[in-house]
């Protein structure tokens, strides 16, 4: 590997938050520079790629700040720490400005109060460190090694201190990390979901086998610790894949599901269902969704990638009916049950590909008013669209957490009828380059 010290100056953030700078003619990114910054960087070179990294800023930004956690440049999961506040909100906005005003006005976007321990959804993955203690906490940037983290600034309190007591457990019920290189010992990952409204908690252990010597202890030992948990799901993966969920769950303790409450509706949540990490803003994000669609009440409204059907039971009340479509097969059962949990009839859920369902709605000539849609980061595809203009809704709200792909898809939209009333961004991630958006369009 060649390494090599350079002076760089910053010319502007690319769209995940990474300096731009210009060497030899040639663009770089790098991590922890702002605009404006001149800084020594030392670059390193091999076969295939070029890591930059920052030795010393020279000259400092008036919009940095001492990054807050202690594993800020070694994790990969925040990118924004080195930003004042102030500089991330503008960050965002210029992101999603720069991308999608050709539209229309770009609403200033909604920040968190408190952005700091937002996430109600916690995974992490068990190792071994240099001394051979269990170690636990994410991969390192660019790598498969595991950083031992105790605490994490966007975690859940509750959910960190219980990975804690289940790493010290580990010594003594003689529990091993599972070791990705031999595919030897037991705990993969922990995945830990809090319901903040109900404080219901779930733990996943993700192991590499069905044996557990000593299960019941351990469960009674981690119950009697944190008796806040409510629920323990086994989940098996003996695959040799980095995706964290196996396909096997046995629920060792309680329902094998938690409960949250959302816009005053109650939801069921199960270890493999989709539920948004950020419950506060995602109240605000459906609030505005829903407002934006001005509903008069006598609507059919087709909830698009429905999850556990949080957006249909929201607006079902709104409504005379939700038809949702969803292809994770718990996530449908879990929105079935919530609807009856919730005493809602006028919602129907359906396990499909959202593009296959729409293909088939625009055969059937059905009568759908408004389409509210919020699909995964890559966005939606032309069957879906296509399948959409043919269906010919009055409405669409498009809530989307990749701007990129909401661009395509709203410019598919704009050349086929449709137009961009409303655009507005709110911040979901806070200390990520991660920004999430909710348009409105209609039909004109
Ligand atoms: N609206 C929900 C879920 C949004 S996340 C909420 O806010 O909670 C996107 C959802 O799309 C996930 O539940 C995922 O399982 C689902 N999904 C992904 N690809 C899909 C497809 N091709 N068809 C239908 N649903 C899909």
């Amino acid at each position: 590997m060649k390494k090599q010290k350079t002076k760089v100056t910053c010319i502007g953030l690319d769209e995940n938050g990474k300096g731009i700078v210009n060497i030899k003619g040639k663009e770089y990114f790098v991590s922890n520079l702002l605009p404006n910054e001149t800084a020594i960087v030392e670059m390193k070179r091999t076969k295939y790629r070029t890591f930059i990294d920052v030795v010393k800023i020279e000259k400092a930004s008036k919009d940095r700040v001492q990054a807050p956690c202690i594993h800020y440049g070694y994790c990969g999961g925040c990118q924004l720490q080195h930003m004042s506040q102030q500089a991330q909100d503008n960050f965002k906005q210029k992101i999603v400005v720069n991308l999608l005003k050709s539209f229309g006005k770009v609403q200033r976007i909604i920040t968190m109060e408190e952005p700091y321990h937002y996430r109600n959804k916690v995974q992490t993955t068990f190792s071994f460190g240099r001394k051979k203690q269990i170690i636990s906490g994410v991969y390192q940037k660019n790598s498969h090694r595991v950083i031992d983290m105790e605490k994490c600034l966007i975690h859940d309190r509750k959910a960190d201190e219980i990975i804690q007591t289940i790493k010290g457990f580990m010594k003594s019920f003689k529990l091993l990390p599972f070791d990705e290189d031999t595919g030897r010992g037991f705990l993969r990952h922990v995945l830990i979901k809090r319901g903040f409204a109900t404080n219901q908690v779930m733990v996943v252990l993700v192991t590499s086998s069905k044996m557990f010597p000593g299960k019941n202890n351990f469960i009674k030992a981690l119950v009697k610790a944190h008796p806040e948990i409510t629920t323990i799901v086994m989940n098996i993966n003996n695959r040799k894949t980095s995706v964290v969920l196996g396909r096997e769950e046995i629920t060792l303790y309680g329902k094998g599901y938690i409960e949250d409450v959302l816009c005053g509706k109650k939801f069921q949540i199960s270890a493999k269902s989709f539920y948004q990490i950020n419950p506060v803003q995602t109240e605000i994000l459906y609030n505005k969704a829903i407002e934006m669609a001005r509903l008069k009440g006598n609507e059919t409204v087709m909830d698009a990638y429905c999850g556990i059907g949080t957006i249909s039971l929201i607006v079902s009340e709104k409504v005379k009916k939700v038809i949702g479509v969803e292809l994770n097969k718990d996530a449908v059962r879990d929105a079935i049950r919530n609807a009856k949990n919730n005493q809602i009839k006028n919602t129907r859920f359906y396990e499909a590909d959202a593009s296959d369902f729409m293909v088939k709605l625009a055969h059937e000539k059905k009568k759908i008013d408004v389409v509210m849609m919020d699909p995964p980061r890559a966005g939606s595809d032309q069957k879906f669209l296509s399948s959409l203009i043919k269906l010919s809704p009055q409405k669409v709200v498009y809530v989307s957490c990749n701007p990129v792909t909401m661009k395509r898809d709203l410019h598919y939209l704009t050349k086929n009828g449709y137009k961009v009333e409303e655009i507005q961004p709110v911040d979901m991630f806070p200390q990520t380059s991660h920004v999430e958006c909710v348009a409105l369009l209609t039909r004109e």
